[in-house]
């Protein structure tokens, strides 16, 4: 049976992963190894015992007594804090799902493929703070790492069969957010809820909220370069209102090949969990003579900074996606908390980048955990401070 565990089990993405595997035969078919999680205990323990997992993790340690005894008289294993999650990693496993949201899913992620464990991998943060870090490791252990972004996942099965020398453009699809309709001046006063609601994808409210600023979609721009190492110039992003084409790959002799399905994660998830092969999918089937008509345009620059910020990130390269994607992190802290409003997430991120571009710690370092902590840390440092800053202008 192949061993499987989700880290980050009770989120969107793990939701959806362990649906699809009890459709596929849960504990009988799969033996699965640890599920962790943050503090939905009940929900955590509910999965650990329907799929009867060998170890439950929670993230944050004062949850220990609650996870323990949700799970007594199960005879699984429990355990807490981040130590015990990267410990979880450690737990042979043939194909492990990363869906934990933020940079906290890197250490898990790389540990796992230290032991030569497949990666499916939700978790973008990891490859825009570190995908030479993580890339190397999977080269150097012969493991595989599977995209199940999206548009990823999307490129990767349109590439099947493909040389990427012959790709002359990836071109992701965005859905605008949920903001897309709204005129600029209103931006400015978006709340929390509004920003917490996607027109098309049910996701968690992180990646919601960074989907209508297209913080996600500068994340994905980058984790687009290093996941299929192609130019920063050969990668566009287009504004597709109906979430239905998820990526094209130009080739180049001019041949277009575009990936479309409903919005609905459990097709990207899926395609990881069964690659190479293809089993059936409980996702809605696309009928384009109903839908009618599609639409396209370019991303207005005035709307979405985060994507101007994404190609200064990639040009800087080294250790400029970990500041980038600590200072976002830190700025949508600020902004689910009510400190700053929505326009200045990217004010902040934008600060952030410029003061620590001009560190040499940033671009002439080695990519490794330790470097990439560290500017992880400085860059949320940095951005408390200018966010200090905002609300003393505000
Ligand atoms: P979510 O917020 O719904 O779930 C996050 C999971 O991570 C939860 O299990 C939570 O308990 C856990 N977690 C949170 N903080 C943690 C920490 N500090 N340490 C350990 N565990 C922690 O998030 P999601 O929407 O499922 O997204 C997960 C990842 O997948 C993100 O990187 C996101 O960008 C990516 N992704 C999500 C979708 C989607 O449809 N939701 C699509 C593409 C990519
Ligand atoms: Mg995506």
């Amino acid at each position: 049976m192949r061993r499987i565990s989700i880290f980050g089990a009770t989120g969107s993405i793990g939701v959806n992963t362990v649906d699809l595997l009890e459709r596929q035969g849960g504990a009988k078919a799969f033996d699965v190894v640890a599920l962790t999680g943050g503090r939905n205990i009940d929900r955590l323990a509910a999965q650990a015992r329907a799929l009867r997992a060998d170890l439950a993790v929670t993230c944050y340690p004062d949850c220990y007594a609650a996870l323990k005894e949700a799970l007594a008289g199960s005879g699984i294993e429990v355990a807490a804090g981040p130590e015990a999650l990267v410990a979880a990693a450690d737990r042979p496993a043939d194909w492990i799902m990363s869906a934990i949201v933020g940079v906290a899913g890197l250490q898990p992620g790389l540990r796992a493929l230290e032991h030569g464990t497949t990666l499916a991998l939700a978790n973008k943060e990891s490859l825009v703070t570190a995908g030479p870090l993580l890339l190397g490791q999977a080269a150097r252990k012969g493991a595989r790492v599977l995209p199940v972004d999206s548009e990823h996942s999307a490129v990767f099965q349109a590439l099947v069969g493909e040389d990427i020398a012959a790709v002359e453009k990836i071109t992701i699809t965005a859905s605008g957010g949920a903001f897309r309709d709204w005129p600029l001046e209103r931006l400015a006063t978006a709340t929390v809820k509004q920003a917490s609601t996607h027109p098309n994808w049910d996701m968690g409210q992180r990646i919601t909220i960074d989907s209508a600023s297209m913080f996600n979609k500068a994340l994905e721009v980058i984790e687009t370069k290093e996941y299929f190492g192609i130019d920063a110039q050969a990668i566009d992003v287009l504004v597709h209102p109906e979430s239905l084409v998820h990526a094209l790959v130009s080739f180049r002799d001019g041949a277009v090949m575009a990936h479309m399905g409903q919005p609905d994660m459990r097709h990207a998830i899926g395609y990881a969990l069964n690659w190479p092969d293809r089993q059936d999918l409980p996702v809605p089937r696309l009928d384009l003579a109903q839908i009618g008509q599609l639409r396209f345009s370019a991303p207005d620059p005035a709307r979405y900074p985060a994507l101007r910020l994404a190609c200064e990130v990639m040009r800087l390269g080294g250790l400029a996606g970990a500041a980038f994607n600590g200072a976002k992190e830190r700025a949508l802290d600020s902004f689910i908390a009510g400190e700053i409003g929505f326009l200045q997430m990217a004010e902040v991120v934008e600060a952030v980048l410029d003061r620590l571009s001009g560190e040499s710690g940033l671009i002439n370092v080695e990519i490794n955990l330790d470097n990439v902590t560290e500017v992880d840390h400085l860059a949320r440092r940095c951005a408390t401070e200018m966010i200090t800053a905002v609300r003393i202008k505000r």
